[in-house]
């Protein structure tokens, strides 16, 4: 391949977002992001346990690939969330047991942790812990501490990776299903989409759930399924304790790293995930249940010297693993057809492993294509957050407001949001190339609606802000993927048939 290159990406969730920031490094390479939701990030990326795992739970002999990712992964984050301002904390975790006799299976992940060069894993023992972490259960016995583990903002991660990528030159295009991939003497030249035909030279299939569906469409791997394995989650309100200081989680499963508790980056406790295998093709099954409700209470409360009382829930959500079989990840680059590549079956760890993988994935095209890339002088690595009020001592917030009034309105009073704070990640939604701006983009962008009221009382001040914005009537604002539902429906009908009425 000579001249410029043009790479479509399929899928804009954190490996998609990863790879694009990767590539945009280079003068010689045109990239377009494809995503068919409204917005980014919008499937397992935002739905997950939020964890940046160090590593040492990775088989280093079944599964080496994903162990030397997630490893380097993990290390490569710690620079991408200075560059990228994305909010994390890196903790550490312990994975915790409550009979002596688990302490022989937990010495495996010591072991694994030595071959998958992770540093600092060691075993603790009851007292040690306690001091460690006071939200402890007094009956665990000991616990795999590893320092290196971190807890990440999922959603602003790919939304971090996406605003930078768009920055140096990537092209997102939402709301844009691709149907087919054309391919023409067995080269990869184009892929068919829900908005027309995209010529390209090398097609990056990230469509997570239903990258089985894409490959196939490419004509490689039929053999290849992903099962939807679903995860659900609680939430508890930001003053429901314990909260704990490390990241909490109970003996992996063949199936699943355990229950986690731990205490989000915006500081709320959460608990999960259920582990529950759905039939191939449910891959929209996010629902949750009482027995998923239950499950997680009773494992979280073996973990913990309590679990806060039902009251304090504020979300109670599910996620779906594109499992993979073995719980292999497919990360490969054809010569048949030419230029298309797989990175596929993107199971847990791929949050952590995503900037490892989108550096493999780097090495993939410039080795199977033989393309020399060259490094844009310009590229820009540097992207900066929202400023928060929330985050904001009060000389600076005067600063703010005297710049920009707008900071001093409140929208959501659970989280202290304000008027400026939900322009701005309207502004940057439409920047990227969001077309159909939806309350979930700026509710996750932002933290508004995701309070103790979980939006009963800004929900129509946001609408209100995203309609004035765009010109959208507010009975049509989208929520996440279908417009605005029940409880505002009301007053946004009523609001709107006055205002019809003065036009
Ligand atoms: C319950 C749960 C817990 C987890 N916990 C962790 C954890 O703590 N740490 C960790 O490291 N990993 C964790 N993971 C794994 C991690 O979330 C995933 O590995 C990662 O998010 C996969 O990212 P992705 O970009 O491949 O997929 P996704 O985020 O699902 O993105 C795929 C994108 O492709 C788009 N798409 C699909 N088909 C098409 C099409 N035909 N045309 C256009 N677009 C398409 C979708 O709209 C979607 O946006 C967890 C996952 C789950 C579900």
């Amino acid at each position: 391949m000579v001249g410029e290159t043009r790479v479509a990406i399929i899928g804009a969730g954190v490996i998609g977002a990863s790879i694009a920031r990767v590539l945009s490094r280079f003068e010689n390479l045109q990239v377009y992001v494809l995503d068919e939701n409204y917005d980014v990030g919008g499937e397992a990326s935002r739905a997950n346990s939020s964890v940046i795992h160090p590593g040492h739970e990775e088989d280093p002999d079944n599964q080496p690939l994903r162990a030397k990712l997630c490893t380097e992964g993990n290390a490569l984050w710690r620079r991408w969330c200075m560059e990228l301002e994305i909010p994390v904390k890196w903790v550490g975790e312990l994975m915790l047991f409550e009979r002596n006799e688990d302490e022989k299976e937990a010495e495996k992940y010591v072991e694994w942790a030595h071959k998958n060069n992770v540093a600092g894993v060691r075993i603790l023992r009851e007292e040690e812990l306690f001091e460690m972490d006071s939200s402890i259960n007094r009956n665990v016995k000991g616990g795999v501490y590893a320092p290196t583990a971190g807890l990440i903002s999922p959603f602003e991660a790919v939304v971090a990776l996406v605003e930078n990528a768009v920055d140096n030159g990537v092209r997102l295009l939402t709301e844009t299903r691709v149907k087919r991939i054309v391919v023409r003497n067995n080269v990869v030249v184009g892929v068919e989409t829900s908005k027309g035909l995209i010529e390209t030279d090398i097609v990056i299939n990230a469509a997570g759930l239903n990258a089985d569906e894409v490959s196939r469409l490419a004509g490689v791997e039929p053999w290849f399924r992903i099962k939807p394995r679903k995860g659900e989650y609680i939430i508890f309100d930001k003053e429901a304790e314990p909260k704990p200081s490390l990241v909490l989680h109970t003996m992996p499963t063949p199936i699943t790293k355990g229950v986690y508790a731990s205490t989000t980056v915006h500081g709320n406790l959460m608990i999960g995930p259920t582990a529950e295998d759905l039939p191939y093709e449910k891959k929209k099954d996010t629902s949750t249940s009482l027995e998923g409700l239950e499950h997680l209470v009773k494992e979280a409360g073996r973990i913990l010297c309590k679990v806060p009382p039902r009251s304090r829930i504020i979300k109670f959500f599910a996620g779906l693993r594109p499992e993979p079989p073995d719980g292999k990840w497919l990360i490969k680059a054809y010569s048949q057809p030419y230029g298309f590549i797989n990175v596929a079956g993107i199971r847990s760890p791929g949050l952590t492993a995503a900037p490892a993988i989108a550096n493999h994935v780097l090495s993939l095209i410039t080795e199977t294509y033989g393309l020399r890339l060259v490094e844009k002088k310009g590229w820009r690595p540097f992207r900066r957050q929202i400023a928060c009020v929330s985050e904001m001592d009060y000389d600076i917030l005067e600063k703010h407001i005297s710049e920009n009034p707008d900071y001093g309105e409140i929208i959501c009073f659970c989280n202290n949001v304000s008027r400026a704070e939900v322009s701005e990640a309207i502004e940057r939604m439409r920047r990227i190339g969001v077309k159909t701006i939806t309350f979930d983009g700026v509710k996750l962008r932002t933290t508004a609606g995701f309070g103790k009221c979980q939006a009963s009382r800004c929900k129509i001040r946001m609408a209100l802000l995203i309609s004035e914005a765009t010109g959208t009537p507010l009975c049509n604002i989208i929520m996440k993927k279908s417009s605005i539902g029940v409880g505002g429906v009301k007053t946004l009908w009523t609001q709107n048939k006055e205002s019809m009425k003065n036009d």
